[in-house]
């Protein structure tokens, strides 16, 4: 069955000497590589400041502290995504008011941001779902309307771009997730692009229990709660070895998206998605919409492709359902959307395979 996601693990050969140098050098704690780490990161993004943590989840986390988001507050997000993008929002005891998708993209909807905001508003989450990036013009613009700081879910597009910049670029909080099948795999660990600078040194001291790394033990003194979130040398080395060669690794899922895309427009029973002037998705899942969708899904698993929805609707979450948000745009995407493999293991065999397939009709 060819996979819906994998994981990539650099070659043996680049990998294996340094993960051996870093085990025996006696300090895998956060040290040399975790800054080298960052700062290639910062390179690869082309801009920011890289803070390196130990999950995507804890990217969120800090990202909605430094955006001052508090108990009883509101953020904006969307249900079309992974879990921990509405998790994060409950655990510093705010509310989920989630807005509606744009049906072309299955994207937050820049209108839907606009009608939910309200004088509880102290965020607005919106996710690159599946690779596609947001509309960022016109979020940008709400956000300067409102004074809302935006924070921008790029577990799913790294490498995705806007106006040719990378994302990481746009918004003052953007997070990476390098968990074991997103684009770049540091085993697990995670990454809060920060634009501001002194944001970025109070995100450091949180990262760490509320210390000052910079600083002795005794001339610590704690001022704010921290976790113990930083990454590792260990998954730096990992991280290190992957930046080799990720802009190669991210164009084999953009070329087999974009294939698909030429190939799928104006076939029967499917629609492609469409994308926001100037932008370019990284195709972390290929997504479509389709008729008689389970239907779909079986033929293609009988065939060898494994095709799924793989997300479940956030509001379908008792525990993140906070205001049972009327989302007709979402019923209509979500009854039809369905996500095929075009990652690094997918080749053009595959890409015209699924091609074949769906043009015979299902
Ligand atoms: C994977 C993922 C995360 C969380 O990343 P972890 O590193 O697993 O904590 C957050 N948001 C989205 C959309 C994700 O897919």
């Amino acid at each position: 069955m060819l996979p819906l996601v994998k994981t990539s693990i650099p070659a043996k050969e680049l990998l294996m000497p340094r993960l051996e140098e870093i085990l025996y050098s006696g300090y895998i704690a956060q040290g040399e590589a975790v800054e080298e780490f960052e700062r290639k990161f910062e390179q690869y993004i082309g801009g920011g400041n890289t803070l390196s943590l130990n999950s995507g989840t804890a990217a969120l986390h800090i990202a909605l502290i430094l955006a001052g988001v508090k108990e009883g507050d509101e953020v904006i997000s969307t249900a079309l995504t992974a879990e921990p993008t509405n998790t994060s929002i409950k655990s510093v005891g705010a509310k989920i008011r989630y807005a509606d998708v744009d049906i072309e993209t299955g994207n937050i909807s820049p209108d839907s941001i606009e009608k939910n905001i309200n004088e509880n508003t102290k965020a607005i989450i919106v996710v690159d779902y599946a690779g596609i990036p947001v509309d960022v013009k016109r979020i940008k613009e709400i956000s300067e309307k409102y004074g809302i700081p935006v924070i921008e879910d790029a577990a799913h597009a790294l490498g995705a771009k806007f106006n040719g910049k990378k994302t990481g670029n746009h918004f003052p909080f953007t997070i990476y997730s390098f968990q074991a099948i997103k684009h770049l795999t540091t085993i697990d660990g995670g990454a809060l692009q920060i634009l501001d600078n002194d944001l970025y040194e109070k995100g450091k001291i949180i990262r760490w229990f509320g210390l000052d790394k910079k600083l002795s033990r005794m001339d610590n003194n704690i001022t704010m709660q921290g976790y113990k979130y930083h990454m590792n040398n260990v998954n730096a080395t990992v991280g290190l070895a992957q930046l080799e060669n990720i802009e190669e690794l991210v164009q084999k899922y953009i070329n087999n998206g974009k294939y698909l895309d030429e190939n799928l427009k104006g076939v029967q029973g499917v629609e492609t998605i469409k994308y926001y002037p100037n932008t370019e998705a990284s195709y972390w899942l290929y997504t479509l919409k389709v008729e008689n969708r389970d239907r779909f899904i079986k033929k293609m698993a009988e065939n060898g492709i494994m095709a799924s929805e793989l997300h479940k609707r956030n509001d379908l979450h008792t525990f993140l359902n906070d205001f049972n948000s009327e989302l007709p745009n979402l019923d209509q995407f979500y009854s039809k959307m369905v996500h095929l493999p075009c990652g690094w293991w997918v080749n053009k065999e595959d890409c015209d395979k699924m091609i074949s397939l769906i043009k015979e009709g299902w």
